[in-house]
């Protein structure tokens, strides 16, 4: 756990974040900024920084995030409209939490 993470702190249960879904690998809750109807963010328990840092070893995780992402849409009513699951990967691609994460973003209007 890295010490000065916001996402490590959420995942260890140290602020008052209610999880969406949670299991022995990663944590579901809702964005804080929410930039769609449906934004939640599915973090791993283990700080990893960005994909950039995920090893081969980590193939099931990323694998288990997405399966995951579209249980969570399922639930919440927007797997037939359409969603996004979206990994914004170092500053340029857009991360500004550095434990790594992927985005559900869905329920716009039609
Ligand atoms: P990034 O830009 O790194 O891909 O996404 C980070 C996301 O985390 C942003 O959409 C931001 O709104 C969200 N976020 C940042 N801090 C918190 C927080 O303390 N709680 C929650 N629930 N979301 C947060
Ligand atoms: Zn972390």
């Amino acid at each position: 756990m890295e010490k000065e993470c916001i996402f490590c702190n959420i995942v260890n249960g140290k602020t008052d974040t209610r999880f969406v879904f949670e299991d022995d690998q990663l944590v579901v809750f809702k964005d804080i900024n929410p930039h769609a109807p449906v934004h939640d963010l599915i973090v791993p328990r283990r700080h990893i920084r960005s994909i950039n840092d995920m090893t081969d070893a980590d193939q099931g995780l990323v694998a288990h995030m997405l399966a995951v992402g579209r249980d969570v849409a399922r639930e919440r009513e927007i797997n037939a409209s359409g969603y996004k699951l979206v990994f914004n990967v170092e500053w340029g691609g857009g991360q500004r939490i550095f434990h790594l994460h992927m985005h559900l973003l869905g329920g716009w209007k039609k």
